[in-house]
């Protein structure tokens, strides 16, 4: 039987998005304005054994990029130890279990290792983590200006965001991503001041679309700035060159500035320019759920699949036949469209 994960619109999953905490200590308005209590109670929440068991299986189905995220991840008491575990799925091939042909199992490692923060504490803890084993981060930053950022995400850190930013290029978390959720009348005239960003610190940005998955409901079709009006925002300064005629399985269109300057442009348009034909992408909320599409209003609780004792080759099992049950695409620009229950900082972002 064929050991890669693939649905039944012949999609293969090889990105995993793992979220270890619901909880996040800032406020962003378009994901958790008023901070919610956690939804998830602490014993449903995977113990970093039961990630790591899980995250070994899913290499083991092929799966090649492991992305941490939130909630905050780093607001998970010792996220190092984890790292480290995880990390070692790119030097080992998982055990034997999965095996069927000794060509399968050179395939099956981890290649890529990845965090996504808003900062807060990167500073302090960037070289532990690049030591940990992890390859890189992504970090939020949704204004360049202080009060905006205050105003956007609810909390006074803008300094220590950019110093996180600087710790994690001198700690080689590399390449640097940055993104910024641009929201019209709230940053989008900010929108060239990122690109300058990018190329004076020669990091990544990435622009994305607001997207319906804010617990306070704000989103309106108005408030989302499209991909083509931020890629003609940021040309009228800084002309832009693609980078690559396709995007794969990538979630962005990548730019280069056609001056030559350093840094890189991403910009992310789910709502306005879909991409769920290319998806790879699967997620596991912190409290142990499958979901399969960011706008699931469906989950699999593979938690208690766990827990039951199940056998290897039953979770396995459970694992393909979710993933079997992907949608084929969004349906945000549906009239029948219905925001899922959980926010993104529920569902991982
Ligand atoms: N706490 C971490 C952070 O701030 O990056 C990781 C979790 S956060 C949910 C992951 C990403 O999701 C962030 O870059 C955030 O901007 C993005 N995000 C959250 N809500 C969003 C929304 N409604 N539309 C688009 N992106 C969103």
């Amino acid at each position: 039987m064929e050991n890669v994960l693939r649905d039944a619109h012949n999609r293969i999953i090889r990105d995993l998005r793992v979220s270890l905490t619901d909880r996040c200590n800032f406020r962003c308005f378009y994901c958790l304005p008023n901070g919610e209590p956690p939804l998830a109670r602490k014993d449903t929440i995977l113990t970093f054994e039961e990630i790591t068991e899980i995250c070994e299986i899913f290499v083991g189905l092929g799966v090649e990029k492991i992305r941490l995220t939130g909630g905050e991840p780093l607001l998970r008491r010792d996220v190092e130890t984890l790292v480290e575990k995880l990390a070692e799925l790119k030097l080992q091939i998982p055990n034997s279990k999965f095996k069927s042909s000794q060509s399968a199992m050179r395939n099956q490692q981890l290649k890529d290792l990845a965090l996504t923060t808003n900062g807060f504490s990167l500073k302090e803890r960037a070289g532990n983590l690049k030591k940990a084993g992890l390859d890189r981060v992504t970090i939020s930053l949704d204004s360049l200006k202080r009060d905006n950022f205050r105003r956007i995400t609810g909390v006074d850190k803008l300094e220590e965001v950019l110093e996180a930013i600087d710790a994690a290029k001198n700690a080689n978390l590399t390449p640097v991503k940055i993104n910024a959720v641009i929201v019209r009348g709230y940053n989008d005239d900010e929108i060239a001041d990122f690109a300058r960003f990018a190329r004076e610190n020669n990091v990544k940005m990435r622009f994305i679309e607001f997207m319906p998955l804010d617990s306070g409901h704000e989103w309106r079709r108005e408030m989302v700035v499209s991909g083509r009006e931020i890629r003609r925002r940021i040309n009228e300064t800084f002309p832009l060159k693609l980078k690559e005629n396709s995007r794969g399985s990538e979630t962005a269109w990548k730019y280069e500035f056609a001056d030559g300057g350093a840094g890189e442009i991403g910009i992310i348009a789910p709502v306005t320019e879909m991409f769920c034909g290319a998806c790879s992408r699967i997620r596991l909320t912190a409290d142990g759920q499958i979901r399969t599409c960011l706008f699931s209003t469906k989950e699999h609780n593979l938690r208690d699949v766990l827990r039951s004792g199940a056998a290897r080759s039953e979770i396995i099992e459970f694992i393909k036949q979710v993933v079997m049950q992907k949608e084929a695409r969004h349906n945000i620009n549906d009239a029948e469209f219905v925001q899922p229950e959980r926010t993104m900082s529920f569902i991982g972002g």
